[in-house]
């Protein structure tokens, strides 16, 4: 299903963990640094809780893993990393994380902004979604509508000179039930590399490449792609 792919000028990509970027959209985020886009990630969680290796300390794995993820960015051209630092597995969708993520989006007024699919439970009866990439996902939804557009939801921001914002057009990654296929087949060695850079995160690397190319060649069956990307567009009326 071939399908017109949209040059945003300004996306935002609010995700729960370090590497999820990488792993949901870095192939289309390359292509929209490519054609000139501002882009913008905001981690919500610190990732202080991804890791097997009983020497870490929660302080070093922090550390280390915003270091990762500003590399991993630096490989794609985005040009912002925002850290919002919450503790990794313990996020709910309390209205204070919502004005934390208004703010984002009524700083940085994206024209695309990709996020995480919160219906998504369970991917093929054999994988759990992990929780903070299903309370990022409705959070980030409902920071979308109607707390960033409607100007008395957090009055203080535009007294602080940030302005309402609407976000028309969303692309929602880690999904089941996608509807729209990116071509990412000049992009891919990008993603590839700006994983890489994930190194607490991935194991072997020629692994990693391996399954990379398996998992997004599948997913381009569908369409006349080498390798795509496979998002949830949510188109919103205004
Ligand atoms: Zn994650």
């Amino acid at each position: 299903m071939p399908n017109n792919f949209p040059q945003p000028e300004r996306v935002l990509l609010i995700v729960a963990h370090p590497d999820d970027p990488e792993f949901g959209a870095a192939g289309t985020i390359a292509r929209w640094v490519q054609g000139g886009a501002h882009v913008t990630f905001v981690i919500v969680t610190d990732g202080s809780k991804g890791t097997a290796d009983k020497e870490m300390t929660k302080e070093k794995l922090v550390a280390m893993r915003e270091a990762e993820q500003r590399a991993a960015a630096a490989v794609l051209g985005v040009q912002e990393v925002v850290f919002l630092g919450q503790p990794d597995g313990e996020i709910q969708n309390t209205y204070a994380l919502r004005e934390l993520i208004v703010r984002q989006i009524r700083t940085h007024r994206p024209d695309v902004l990709i996020t995480h699919d919160p219906t998504m439970r369970i991917f093929q009866n054999m994988t759990l979604n992990h929780t903070d990439h299903r309370v990022v996902g409705d959070t980030v939804l409902d920071a979308v509508f109607p707390l960033a557009r409607d100007r008395m939801n957090f009055p203080e921001h535009e007294a602080a000179g940030l302005e309402p914002h609407k976000v028309l057009d969303i692309f929602l990654q880690f999904t089941e039930n996608p509807n729209y296929w990116v071509d990412i087949s000049a992009t891919m060695d990008l993603k590839i590399k700006a994983l890489c850079e994930h190194k607490s995160q991935i194991g072997e690397p020629a692994e990693l490449e391996e399954r990379l190319r398996q998992r997004h060649g599948e997913r381009a069956e569908h369409v006349s792609f080498e390798y795509a990307e496979t998002f949830r567009r949510v188109k919103l009326a205004g």
